[in-house]
């Protein structure tokens, strides 16, 4: 067996470029885990180590590891029909009934949807649809899009020109053209750069309902209604990305539920299939459905290969069954209140934890030296209490993008208050190690 996981390791380091990962450590080290196995919140890996997914791997195993239902009809369906082409006029049962669904479900008057393969999809076609809609509209000078900063939507091109954690765009040194960044919270800033701007250059404003990747910031209050109403002042279409916050993520079945307000678009992936197929998409409103049905002549020139896969879709309509059935929304709402209770427990335990905020099963613990002034360790605590707890059997992620150091937690919609426990359990004892490290630091 040894030798068997030895020469995986290997395989690893030499063939297999890691998404978002530190490549030298890579190198060195190997891969952290070879995971074989999930059930539950549970992954286990090739050594036997169980440990708990704190972090639904990307925020996006909703409904846990390991459902043979979703195996079932993933197979029944590419028995039948695995994919067939939606360009043009063709179409297949599962798009169709996951369309219908997902305008049932969706916030306001979305009732259209335009399926891609992820997040980043999702988001690109997005800034499309909604130039594209302005064209059609006789406004084709409104193409710029306003992003927020500490947003993260993915990266493909364009949604990495609109990702406002400026580490991704610098990545490389060639970006789309006419995206503008404004203060996360800020709505007169917003105000402020629109008028800079001019309305009549504005394409789309796009937020996350709470930001996630960027360090869980949850929105005050009023924010996003004062969004809506200057969207609907300037004449300016309001896109929120619900790729994370989308289906139970934050205890109601979309994150933008908590404001009480709707967008004009809305793009989607992650918990949609819980991870089990790969599916993203966009809604839009009925208003612009029926404009783009009204003006738009020739053909819709945006489409993926896989835009409407039969067997992601039917993988989909499955998930939100079980999501349904299971009444894993409020679990997420009745299990995020425990969380934060959690949180708070450990900030009575712990000197260095800051801040901590949860809305449903996102949530956030900042790490700091000092409590009351707020001030940050020189170099941020959190990514070693992260591999600490990984050892201990908690995989949870580090934020530290402008200055942060915040660890994020999204555990599964069905995590149990047991379960919940040990996660805590854990982390207490990976942050008493830590600090104890740190105390013995400051003797030595
Ligand atoms: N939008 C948000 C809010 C996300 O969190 C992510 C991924 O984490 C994306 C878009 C990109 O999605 P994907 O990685 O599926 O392309």
């Amino acid at each position: 067996m040894e030798k068997y996981i030895k020469e995986l390791e290997e395989l690893d380091k030499k063939h297999f470029l890691h998404p978002t990962s530190p490549i030298q450590q890579q190198q060195a080290d190997g891969p952290g885990f070879i995971f074989t196995k999930g059930e539950g919140v549970f992954l286990e890996d090739i050594k036997g180590n169980r440990v708990i997914d704190g972090m639904s791997s990307l925020w996006n195993v909703n409904i846990g590891h390991g459902r043979d239902e979703i195996g079932k009809a993933a197979m029944e369906q590419m028995s039948k029909l695995a994919f067939n082409s939606c360009f043009s006029t063709y179409s297949n049962e599962p798009a169709i009934r996951l369309a219908a669904k997902l305008a049932e479900i969706a916030p306001g008057d979305l009732t259209a949807t335009f399926f891609t393969s992820g997040g980043s999809e999702s988001n690109d076609t997005a800034y499309k649809l909604a130039r594209h809609y302005w064209i059609l509209k006789g406004q084709p000078e409104k193409k710029k899009i306003i992003t927020r900063s500490r947003s993260y939507h993915g990266v493909a091109m364009g949604a990495t020109s609109a990702t406002g954690l400026k580490p991704f765009r610098d990545f490389t040194n060639s970006l789309a053209p006419d995206f503008y960044y404004v203060d996360h919270f800020s709505t007169s800033a917003l105000r402020e750069l629109i008028e800079q701007e001019g309305a009549d250059t504005i394409a789309a404003f796009v937020a996350e309902p709470v930001q996630g990747a960027g360090g869980v910031h949850i929105a005050p209050e009023h924010y996003f209604k004062e969004v809506r109403e200057i969207c609907d002042q300037y004449g300016i279409l309001w896109i929120t990305d619900e790729v994370i916050t989308g289906f139970g993520r934050t205890g109601t079945y979309f994150g933008i539920e908590h404001y009480d307000v709707a967008p004009d678009m809305m793009c989607f992936a992650k918990g949609v299939t819980s991870g089990y197929a790969q599916l993203g998409g966009v809604m839009i409103s009925e208003k612009m459905h029926q404009d783009f049905k009204e003006l738009s002549t020739g053909t819709l020139l945006h489409g993926y290969t896989y835009s409407g896969h039969a067997m992601a879709c039917s993988v989909a309509l499955k998930n939100l069954e079980i999501m349904e059935r299971e009444n894993l929304i409020e679990n997420a709402k009745q299990m995020g209140v425990e969380m934060l209770a959690g949180f708070k427990q450990l900030q009575s335990k712990h000197g260095i934890i800051g801040n901590v905020r949860a809305l449903g099963l996102m949530g956030a613990i900042e790490i700091v030296k000092d409590r009351q002034t707020n001030e940050r360790f020189a170099s941020p605590l959190a990514p070693l209490i992260v591999s600490e707890a990984a050892k201990r059997g908690v995989v949870v992620r580090a934020v530290v993008f402008d200055g942060q150091d915040t660890i994020v937690f999204a555990p599964p919609l069905i995590i149990n208050q047991e379960e919940m426990e040990q996660m805590m359990k854990v982390l207490s004892e990976t942050i008493l190690a830590v600090e104890n490290t740190i105390k013995q630091g400051m003797r030595g």
